[in-house]
């Protein structure tokens, strides 16, 4: 079973296979880390981990890099206003980034790579660059890319520069002209700047060279798959080909993919605009993690998501009517023998969540013929019509489901634990859903202590005293469940 997968380079749907036969070598643009991500930045990354877990289910071996940048104008502006070393500054924000990647259950990729430790590669390339006459220095001591020496550029976002003018250029690393210029590699260091010395001069790297010195680095002159948030098709992408293949000669990434944007009412989610979440203020609002994952993927990655609450809570209720059928299938006892209509669901779910999957990674698709699944299968259990062998095929099903979904384990009181944690830190209570400190007021302990209590006041027909606790519970977020094997109890 191959991936087949849209290439923004041809404009094509190619299947996607690792050119030297053993692993997928991919490259994957990380976050600047001068602040907290949002969830916007998020989709981008749980989309590239929704792609890592379906080859991985597919049998392909990764060699997956994602870069981390740790110095830019930003942090830099950031880190003197703060008054600590730009590696002080970023720390804090690298280690909430992965958090945050944790609490959504995106999977690490095998290398991460941090610009700073790399300075000596991207100054290597510029020298290269300049070799070839597609760099050159400015009075200030700056390097640049020289556009005209790469006649190709363009080609990845289909941009038509023929009104482009020789020696126009742009030192900042974002820009959104439409007509492109020659873009900075290396900038002079400015007074009191963090900078280092170098063969090239003094000063610090572009963003753009980073992430061709860093590929190149650890996948080679030419490698499998490059990925990325739409904005970064240009000019970020297409800079790192024009600085990379002006040096090799050979492509640099053979298939290249672009996650489309989180929407807010129409608009990208963004910094700048305003209208942006971070994962924290959604946990602290009382959303699970789970359910922001899902809601985050399951619109596929070349579709645009307007980001809803509504969407939320019904990625809530779906994933609890996964886990609850789950949790249905591996304590019912069923009888010996087998349904023959969940069988043939149970087959047909599987491959049309695998075909969706294999065409241009459609989450959409990939999830409807599972919840179909569990309906069908619930339907079978309230009229006794499961059996032991429907149990052995569906579990398989959800298994792999999940290996890409990854939302059947119940860890987002662990998520929401830690985020209350931060809020506590970083003066954030205010923000805190009354209903989420209420639920927190109580210890598993406490909780646990209170059932018992409720158990032995039921079994003393104390009933007054057993509903008493359920309220007390049920108003702190505590959920119980009587069931044959006693009481189970769960946070809201
Ligand atoms: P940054 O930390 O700004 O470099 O962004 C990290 C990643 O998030 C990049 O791949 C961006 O393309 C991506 N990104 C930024 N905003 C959005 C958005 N609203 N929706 C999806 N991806 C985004
Ligand atoms: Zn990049």
């Amino acid at each position: 079973m191959t991936l087949r997968l849209f290439n923004t380079l041809t404009g094509q749907i190619e299947p996607l296979e690792p050119a030297d036969g053993k692993a997928l070598r991919m490259y994957a643009c990380g976050p600047t880390v001068y602040d907290y991500g949002h969830i916007g930045n998020f989709r981008t990354f749980l989309q590239v981990d929704v792609l890592r877990r379906t080859l991985k289910l597919l049998g392909t071996t990764l060699r997956h890099v994602m870069n981390i940048t740790d110095v830019d104008d930003k942090i830099i502006r950031n880190a003197a206003e703060a008054g600590v070393p730009i590696g002080e500054y970023t720390k804090k924000y690298v280690d909430a980034f992965f958090e945050d990647l944790e609490a959504l259950r995106v999977e690490r990729p095998e290398q991460i790579a941090r610009a700073t430790e790399h300075i000596e590669q991207m100054v290597a390339l510029i020298e290269k660059l300049a070799a070839a006459g597609a760099a050159y220095k400015t009075e200030d001591g700056s390097w640049y890319f020289r556009l005209r020496s790469f006649p190709e550029y363009g080609k990845l976002s289909k941009k038509d520069l023929s009104g482009m003018e020789d020696g126009a250029r742009v030192d900042v690393d974002e820009y959104e002209k439409d007509s492109a210029r020659d873009f900075a590699l290396w900038k002079a260091a400015k007074p009191g700047e963090t900078s280092w010395e170098t063969a090239i001069g003094r000063g610090r790297p572009g963003w753009h060279i980073e992430c061709s010195a860093m590929a190149m680095e650890y996948l080679g002159e030419s490698f499998d798959l490059h990925a990325g948030g739409e904005d970064l098709m240009f000019p970020h992408h297409e800079n790192e080909i024009a600085q990379s293949e002006s040096v090799t000669h050979k492509t640099f990434a053979r298939h290249w993919m672009h996650v489309r944007f989180l929407l807010v009412d129409g608009r990208k989610m963004s910094k700048s605009e305003g209208n942006f979440y971070t994962l924290r203020d959604l946990l602290l609002k009382g959303y699970k993690a789970s359910a922001i994952r899902l809601a985050l993927i399951s619109v596929p990655y070349g579709n645009q998501l307007n980001f809803t609450f509504d969407s939320l809570t019904e990625s809530t209720k779906a994933i609890e009517r996964l886990r609850t059928f789950r949790g249905r299938m591996s304590e019912g006892k069923f009888l010996a023998g087998e349904n023959p209509e969940l069988q043939e669901a149970a087959k047909n779910a599987r491959t049309e969540f695998f075909k969706a999957l294999e065409n241009d990674l459609n989450t959409a698709e990939a999830r409807a013929p599972i919840f179909e699944l569990v309906r069908a299968a619930n339907t079978a259990m309230d009229q006794d019509q499961f059996f032991a062998a429907d149990r052995d095929a569906i579990l398989p099903v959800l298994q792999d489901f999940d290996a890409v979904f990854d939302v059947l384990e119940d860890r987002d009181a662990e998520a929401t634990r830690r985020a209350l944690d931060w809020a506590r830190e970083a003066g954030r209570m205010d923000d805190v859903a009354p209903e989420l400190l209420a639920a927190q007021s109580l210890t598993d302990e406490q909780i646990v202590a209170l059932v018992e209590e409720r158990t032995a006041a039921k079994k003393a027909r104390n009933f007054a005293r057993a509903d008493q606790i359920r309220n007390e519970l049920a108003e702190k977020g505590v959920i119980l469940e009587d069931s044959k094997d006693g009481v189970k109890w769960k946070r809201k």
